[in-house]
């Protein structure tokens, strides 16, 4: 469902990706992991059109991210396609970005009704639905401010939920989270996982990393250092620096 190949993306001189490759099948749970800076979140913001590409391409579903190819050349599309493209990728960040003078429901329903123009009451319903399955049908009426980070954080996921999107990226969900609130937050993303909804997850949990992911990509200075199986690149990963990262942050 996500492909991404050679990507490339600078920062002034600054190369913040380099050549970085990445395959995401449709259902499947994908962890990013690697030092800070190595690149993750400028990755994720590439594949949901937040970052323009210098290099390289990234296909979402077969169509090409952010580009239309004409001939043999590459054109940028339109605000309007770049948004139409957006809408079916989720995106849950680190910090809580949910509408703060919205309370808990109205953040569910906003997208559906104002950008997929969903009739309201058909978006309540399943905004509600969607917050029992987050196991907040209680706090429906609360504010951002109202709720705790853990429970901001299942908001949201339930905000990206839904949009009904063919994929959802995760950026750190849980690293801004008081420690015993990330277990909610990561049993809620367990769950979403076994619904077969296709993830990719930038954390430095790695007992998710372990326990609910297909495959771990470890990136280090703008590279892909080693992809491959979770299970096997964290018991067992190739690369000496791979190892290494995984023992110092478990
Ligand atoms: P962290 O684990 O700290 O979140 P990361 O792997 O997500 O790190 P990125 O945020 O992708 O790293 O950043 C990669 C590099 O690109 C960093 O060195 C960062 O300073 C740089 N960078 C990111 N965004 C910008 C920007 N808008 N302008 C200039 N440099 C940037
Ligand atoms: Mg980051």
């Amino acid at each position: 469902i996500v492909k991404a190949v050679d990507v490339t993306k600078h920062f002034g001189n600054f190369l913040a990706l380099d050549k970085v490759n990445l395959e995401v099948t449709r259902g499947e749970v994908s962890c990013i992991i690697g030092p800070s800076g190595s690149g993750k979140s400028t990755l994720l913001r590439c594949i949901n059109l937040l970052e323009r590409l210098d290099g390289g391409a990234i296909w979402v579903n077969n169509e090409l991210v952010g580009y239309r190819r004409e001939g043999d050349r590459l054109h940028e599309i339109s605000d309007v396609e770049i948004s139409q493209q957006r809408r079916r990728i989720g995106m849950v960040f680190q910090r809580f970005n949910l509408f703060p003078h919205m309370t808990a429901l109205e953040n569910i329903v906003e997208g559906p009704v104002q950008v997929l123009g969903e009739p309201a009451r058909q978006a309540r319903e399943r905004a509600e639905t969607l917050l029992e399955r987050v196991g907040l049908a209680d706090k429906k009426d609360h504010y951002p401010s109202e709720l705790s980070g853990g429970q901001q954080q299942r908001v949201a996921i339930a905000r990206a939920m839904g949009m009904q999107p063919d994929l959802i990226l995760f950026d750190e969900p849980t690293s801004a989270l008081d420690p015993e609130l990330v277990s909610e937050v990561l049993d809620v993303m367990r769950d979403l996982a076994s619904s077969g909804m296709t993830m990719i997850v930038v954390t430095h949990e790695m007992g998710f990393a372990r326990n609910v992911a297909n495959t771990v990509t470890f990136m280090e200075a703008g590279k892909v250092v080693e992809t491959g199986l979770a299970s096997e690149v964290l018991s067992t990963p190739k690369s000496a620096r791979t190892a290494e990262f995984i023992k110092a942050v478990q």
